[in-house]
């Protein structure tokens, strides 16, 4: 089979097929190299190169300012759940957690292993619908930070505008959102996310720290969980994921050709705005999350019963509609359509949608 499928995937996630037909292309030998980016020292000219297209991509597409660092890390989001607290937050300080999904969730419990938290609002009342108000905050205005998980991928959670932290330095999740739209990286300290959603494959993770954060962190940590190590090695203390970076590498290519992070968030409103609409034209469709929180990457509904969502992805699947089936947490549906995602293939769904209220409402 070479023809592609529509892929709603949570993660890994569908790239731009220019992308990977120039990954395919190159595969054998890079350009002028005659060896794969998979073959060729992590310290040679060439690696050297494609770091600097990755680094430099993304420091143009989100403005990261210059007194900011940008790491290409692995362990995943996963990892950066413990090395947050392990590196700041210290053992007499606490930190607040605001908690809108899973992934708010997870970073909680790796920050309760290091030291006092304090989740400074929840939505899980509601079961996760919706970002908190700021009058609805409990900040400790001496918390080392304020953790936020700017998208919930599971429940379709995003913030449209950041939380109003004062002077506590703001720690940022968004690995289901991050190239989705332009961010004022200057209101964070720090923002972390895996890659296999907007920017490339899994197995990179990206840092991006502002620079006074170093004096904060402790000596004794593990060399490769303390972030000063990547910071004075350029992301080259050991091996990193060279195909991962060239990938990025090649995707904020992409992004910078469509008119960068403006032009795609215009696209992505639309795509999301079409499922959205479909789902408020009836009442045999719900979303999962409140209008003013509704995700633009994973847009989350459920329909009158179990059974139904169950035959509305298998059905889906058999029409070349993958990865509906929302994440088993919380059941439901879930169509994930992050950047690469083409707007043909949210149309197919949104009649696929309407064909199956016939049949089935
Ligand atoms: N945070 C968010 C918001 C996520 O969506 C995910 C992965 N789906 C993670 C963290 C965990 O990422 P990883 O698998 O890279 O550790």
């Amino acid at each position: 089979m070479t023809e592609r499928i529509h892929n709603f995937s949570a993660g890994p996630a569908v790239l731009p097929v220019s992308v990977l037909e120039e990954a395919q292309r190159d595969m054998l030998s890079l350009p002028g190299v005659g060896m794969s980016v998979m073959e060729i020292s992590h310290r040679s000219k060439t690696f050297d190169e494609i770091f600097e297209r990755a680094d430099s991509g993304l420091r143009k597409l989100l403005g990261v300012p210059d007194n900011y660092h940008v790491l290409f890390l692995q362990g995943g989001a996963s990892l950066q759940f413990s090395m947050v607290p392990m590196n700041f937050l210290p053992a007499e300080g606490s930190a607040d957690y605001i908690i809108t999904g899973s992934w708010g969730k997870k970073a909680l419990k790796e920050g309760k292993r290091a030291g006092a938290v304090n989740v400074a609002a929840t939505t899980a009342d509601g079961g996760f619908t919706r970002v908190p108000a700021n009058e609805e905050l409990k900040l400790d205005p001496k918390a080392s930070y304020v953790h936020v998980t700017t998208n919930e991928t599971i429940e379709g959670v995003e913030w449209k505008q950041e939380p109003e932290v004062g002077g506590v330095p703001l720690f940022a999740d968004a690995s289901s959102d991050i190239l989705s739209h332009p961010i004022p990286v200057e209101k964070y300290a720090l923002i972390y996310a895996g890659a296999q959603k907007n920017m490339g494959p899994s197995g990179v993770t990206l840092v991006i720290m502002r620079d006074d954060l170093l004096k904060r962190i402790p000596d004794g940590l593990h060399t490769m969980l303390d972030y000063r190590t990547h910071v004075d090695n350029k992301s080259l203390y050991n091996t990193p994921n060279t195909w991962g970076i060239y990938i990025i590498s090649l995707v904020c290519k992409w992004l910078l050709d469509k008119g960068g992070l403006e032009a795609m968030h215009r696209e992505n409103e639309k795509k999301a705005q079409l499922i959205y609409d479909a789902i408020d034209s009836t009442g045999f469709y719900r979303g999962h999350a409140d209008h003013d929180s509704r995700s633009i990457m994973n847009v989350t509904f459920r329909l009158p019963s179990e059974e139904l969502e169950k035959k509305f992805a298998s059905e889906a699947t058999t029409q070349g509609l993958d990865g509906l089936k929302g994440h088993r947490s919380v059941g439901g549906i879930r169509a994930s359509i992050y950047n690469a995602f083409p707007v043909d293939g949210v149309q197919a769904l949104v009649g696929f949608m309407k064909e199956f209220e016939k049949k089935n409402g």
